[in-house]
């Protein structure tokens, strides 16, 4: 069983992830502030964290930087304010391995952490189409017209960011 450490101060989506990861077979601890995050996300007890970036005490950004800087590899799924490109992009720059931005349907997040976990499955689940342009959310390619473009992280974020909303300022 795949166990998952939520941060996440606001209670009303703590348990809203909480009992969907439940339900959904992963074992899942809650921690409200970013020191207990920190502190509980180096004690090897978790396959995955989903990390809030608005914590107490210490914020998402603080607490991936010193895990990386520890040198943790734990996967981490940053939870942004919707449409926060600077967060999107400042959490992949950060180490996070995925972002989703606030708020989000229950089900994506848990395909993103399924994911995160199996990254060899789900391949066809993670490709954002529109019209002759295609984004790879596992390899982070991009494909225009057929053709395979490599992009920064800072560009891939804006690029996925516009194909989430396609058709809005
Ligand atoms: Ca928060």
């Amino acid at each position: 069983m795949s166990r998952i450490l939520i941060a996440e101060d606001e209670q009303r989506i703590a348990s809203f992830i909480e009992k969907g990861l439940r339900a959904n077979g992963f074992s899942t601890e809650v921690v409200a502030d970013g020191v207990t995050a920190y502190g509980r996300a180096r004690s090897g007890d978790h396959d995955l964290m989903v990390l809030d970036i608005g914590l107490p005490q210490m914020d998402g950004f603080a607490v991936l930087a010193l895990l990386r800087r520890d040198g943790s590899t734990l996967p981490v799924i940053v939870l942004t304010a919707r449409d926060s490109v600077q967060d999107v992009v400042a959490g992949l720059e950060g180490g996070a391995d995925d972002y989703m931005p606030k708020p989000f349907k229950f089900e994506e997040l848990v395909a993103r952490i399924r994911l995160r976990l199996n990254p060899d499955r789900g391949a066809e689940t993670t490709v954002l189409r529109n019209g002759d342009l295609s984004l790879d959310l596992r390899t982070r390619q991009v494909g225009v017209d057929g053709r395979t473009v490599d992009l920064s992280a800072r560009e891939f974020a804006l690029a996925e960011a516009f194909l989430r909303h396609p058709g809005q300022v």
